[in-house]
């Protein structure tokens, strides 16, 4: 049996191998690549993805999962190589389907589809991204059709990222959100708006990037395990447990952007490197899914970094490095400029409150685009109007609507978004527990200290990797399944106390 397992990791950390390279070339593409790269760019990662689908659905793989079969029930559920089988098992069964040919050919359509999507923004150019965009819906149809026998198309996409969830799960839990929601934001957009004023002058790009480093140096993101470069969407990307990297963007005349999307990569970063060491290069090496991975940079985004405690204690910071800027800017005006909610064009930089009907408009229209409801070219019209419904305006051109967003341009259409509403539930639900256990925390949080959140989360969360599913995880960490309460009491809460509701 040691034989066999020791062959089987063997296999398993080849074909990882592959795949990191890979990752590393979309790295490089996205931060430091001439555009010039492109097209070899594209076929380079068509190739690395090949060859590690290859190695990972080689039968032997299979054969090696059968043998160990017995082995993998003797053991104790939660044994490190009971949950190695049980993983791998699972995602060998779901990568066999899909032949190595057609990773190829969508990794390498992907490819090109980032790079055309990156000079058609700013050029506010939809048509040029339109074909691209129809082929990216077809491949992703046909990537559903590998997994026959499903209750909605989106249903094999929605599971590839938050494995256990469907469409109808996912529409049951955004509606019962949804309901709660909508009145709050009614609420608050029907008074002044809060002034953020002060946000908007100019910041150099440095002293944001100064400032942001030693912020989630104070979190605990370790920079000898990481790094930070510029690129056009921010996201943390996995190399190795030694080496997990995040990238971000900042605006000179917008201090909120360069600064909340380095929080909110660190804490992607943070349960990476947190992962135990013993399952790097693993199928156990990695975050849950994307609800409980988006769980973790929310929370140190939002419930710590745009609370009023962490500002008692970074805001002075702050006014050093900025002090034409803000040395006339109290505190308090401060963390209301941060905590603005307003009907806003862009995702990303959207409140807490408004986010997630920013994610429930894509969630709708990647299940219409799937399921044929909706055709690509009406995605611009129906974006518009969609939006008019929402948030009650109307965004002025395609570059702040339905081309903001990195992912149907550089992935696949369909579960690509679930995850950013799923994580900021759980982002309440977790923090919550974490309260329970350690109620010093909020009192360190003011100090500048974040040791004790970091190592419950790390014990409770980060260490476990994808060993347990994401409703294992939740029911093991907060004693309960998902639940929007906590999210809703702390909306409540904050936004209650910041608007006078
Ligand atoms: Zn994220």
């Amino acid at each position: 049996m040691e034989a066999k397992l020791h062959e089987l990791k063997r296999r398993l950390i080849e074909a990882n191998d592959l795949s990191t390279a890979a990752a590393v070339l979309y790295w490089d593409q996205s931060t430091y690549m001439p555009s010039g790269g492109a097209a070899a760019r594209g076929r380079q990662m068509a190739t690395l993805e090949r060859l590690a689908h290859e190695k990972f659905t080689d039968p032997a793989i299979g054969r090696l999962l059968d043998a160990l079969e017995p082995y993998a029930a003797s053991l104790p559920y939660d044994a490190d190589d009971a949950a190695l089988l049980r993983v791998t098992r699972r995602l060998y069964e779901r990568e066999v389907r899909v032949p190595a040919d057609f990773t190829a050919l969508l990794a390498h359509h992907t490819a090109e589809s980032y790079q055309v999507w990156a000079e058609a923004r700013p050029a506010n150019d939809f048509a040029r991204v339109q074909p691209y965009l129809e082929k990216t819906l077809d491949l992703s149809r046909q990537l559903a059709d590998f997994f026959p026998g499903y209750e909605h198309i989106a249903d094999p996409l929605i599971d590839f990222s938050d494995y256990g969830m469907k469409a109808s799960t996912v529409r049951q839990i955004f509606g019962e959100l949804r309901e709660q929601l909508v009145p709050i934001v009614q609420a608050i957009t029907a008074q002044e708006p809060l002034d953020d004023a002060c946000l908007h002058q100019h910041y150099p790009e440095a002293q944001q990037l100064g400032f942001g480093l030693e912020v989630i140096k104070r979190f605990g993101y370790d920079f000898e395990r990481g790094r930070q470069d510029k690129t056009h969407h921010p996201y943390e990307i996995r190399l190795a447990s030694g080496d997990v990297r995040i990238t971000t963007r900042v605006k000179e005349d917008f201090l909120a952007e360069g600064l909340f999307s380095t929080l909110h990569e660190s804490g992607h970063a943070m349960y990476e490197q947190g992962v135990s060491p013993a399952y790097d290069a693993l199928p156990l090496g990695r975050g849950a899914s994307s609800g409980v991975h988006e769980s973790q940079s929310r929370l140190w985004e939002n419930l710590v970094g745009r609370s009023y405690g962490f500002w008692e204690h970074f805001y002075p910071q702050l006014q050093m490095v900025f002090q034409a800027q803000l040395k006339d800017v109290s505190l308090d005006t401060f963390y209301r400029a941060i905590n603005k909610v307003e009907r806003s064009l862009i995702r990303t930089d959207a409140d807490e409150v408004t986010y997630n009907l920013h994610v429930m408009l894509r969630f709708d229209f990647e299940l219409a685009l799937l399921e044929g409801r909706m055709e690509i070219r009406d995605l611009p019209d129906a974006w518009r109007e969609r939006f008019r419904a929402d948030f009650g305006i109307v965004p002025p051109d395609d570059r702040d609507g339905v081309l903001q967003d990195v992912h149907w341009f550089g992935g696949t259409i369909g579960g690509a978004f679930q995850g950013y509403t799923l994580g900021n539930i759980l982002s309440a639900q977790f923090y919550a527990a974490a309260l329970a256990a350690q109620p010093e925390i909020p009192d360190q949080i003011r100090h500048g200290e974040f040791g004790t959140l970091h190592g419950w989360l790390r014990e409770n969360i980060y260490q476990h990797g994808r060993k347990f599913t994401a409703s294992e995880l939740i029911e093991r960490v907060t004693g309960g399944p998902l639940s929007i309460e906590p999210y809703i009491h702390y909306l409540r809460a904050k936004y209650g106390e910041l608007y006078r509701l």
